[in-house]
């Protein structure tokens, strides 16, 4: 059965194209793998590339959006559904509502930010949805060296490991997600 899969990645339009292949690989295993993309709903950068490359796919795609984002014409209006919240928090809520699971393909301080609170939430198991990290290149290298210094230091406990599962790339992401 299809799942709904929530995808946080970067809104740069300016990163290497292996992040874009790897953006529109992702959106075509979702498509193929008979699931739907629940996203931030943008146009540009990765999101973009990810979305449209599901529906070159024939898949479906949701869209989760702030207005003050439509209003600066950075939405992907192809979206089949395109939901549009008073807020960021808003946003993100709807996104977890939505979604069976999570993935982080690589991004900057939003992808970030969306990542953390779908960890904390598992952490503190306000759900038990399985989020993954997609270390393409080992882009996440650095934040998995700092998630470890947290747990030598006492800051995090070892278990906390268990929030989230690192591969290597999408096929790697959707293998994990399909077995589960
Ligand atoms: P960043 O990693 O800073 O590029 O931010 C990307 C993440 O933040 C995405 O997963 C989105 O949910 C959200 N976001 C940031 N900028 C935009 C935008 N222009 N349009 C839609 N969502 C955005």
């Amino acid at each position: 059965m299809g799942r709904a899969i929530c995808v946080y990645c970067s809104s740069s339009d300016l990163v290497d194209g292996a992040y874009f292949e790897a953006a529109e690989g992702l959106g075509r295993l979702i498509a193929e793998g008979g699931h739907t993309l629940v996203y931030g709903g943008g146009s540009i950068g990765l999101m973009g590339a990810l979305a449209r490359a599901v529906h070159q796919h024939r898949g479906r795609v949701i869209g989760v959006i702030p207005d003050s984002m439509v209003e600066r014409e950075l939405a992907y209006r192809d979206a089949n559904e395109l939901i549009v919240t008073d807020n960021m928090r808003q946003r993100k809520a709807v996104m977890d509502e939505r979604a069976d699971a999570f993935i982080a393909l690589p991004g900057g301080f939003g992808t970030l930010e969306e990542l953390i609170e779908a960890l904390t939430h598992r952490q503190l198991k306000y759900h038990d949805k399985p989020a993954v990290i997609v270390n393409l290149n080992g882009f996440y290298d650095p934040l998995l060296r700092f998630f470890e210094h947290f747990i030598e230091q006492h800051f995090a406990k070892p278990k906390h490991r268990d929030s989230y599962r690192v591969v290597r790339d999408p096929v790697a992401a959707m293998v994990y997600l399909e077995s589960g």
